[in-house]
């Protein structure tokens, strides 16, 4: 299961690489921008963010994938690092891996002469996150 923390970097790298996000079944788009204010995501990243956890947001995925972002913060799935472009990608915790990443159709992308996009590093956020994961572990041992 990816945690709420992993989704929002997981969407916020494929922004910074201008990929949108289809929200209510494919009836819109959106691509917030900026995806960062200093060290935090963006009020329009927040905004985007809430639209999609919203309980009317309908099937949310990103553009060029298919799994929804309600699957991802489901216990059938986690995120791991493509093969190929070293971003994140849904990967179902039982059964086949899906078709693509979302790099599958960006010509730029990968480009090995361009840094990685890269997160603001936030300790507090990365604390809370290393905690729920601890906790989530030992609920799964008992
Ligand atoms: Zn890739």
């Amino acid at each position: 299961m990816a945690s709420e923390y992993q989704v929002k970097q997981y969407l916020a790298y494929w922004f910074l690489l201008g990929k949108k996000i289809v929200i209510r079944n494919g009836s819109a788009t959106l691509l917030p921008q900026p995806v960062f204010s200093g060290e935090r995501y963006s009020r329009e990243f927040e905004e985007c963010w809430q639209l999609i956890a919203a309980p009317d947001a309908g099937d949310c995925y990103l553009d060029g994938t298919s799994e929804t972002i309600s699957q991802l913060l489901s216990p059938a799935w986690e995120l791991i690092l493509c093969a190929r472009c070293q971003l994140p990608i849904p990967l179902p915790i039982r059964g086949l891996p899906p078709g693509a990443c979302p790099c599958f159709n960006l010509i730029s992308w990968p480009n090995t002469e361009l840094p990685l996009p890269r997160v603001p590093v936030n300790n507090q956020a990365q604390l809370r996150n290393i905690s729920e994961r601890l906790r989530f572990s030992e609920h799964k041992q008992s």
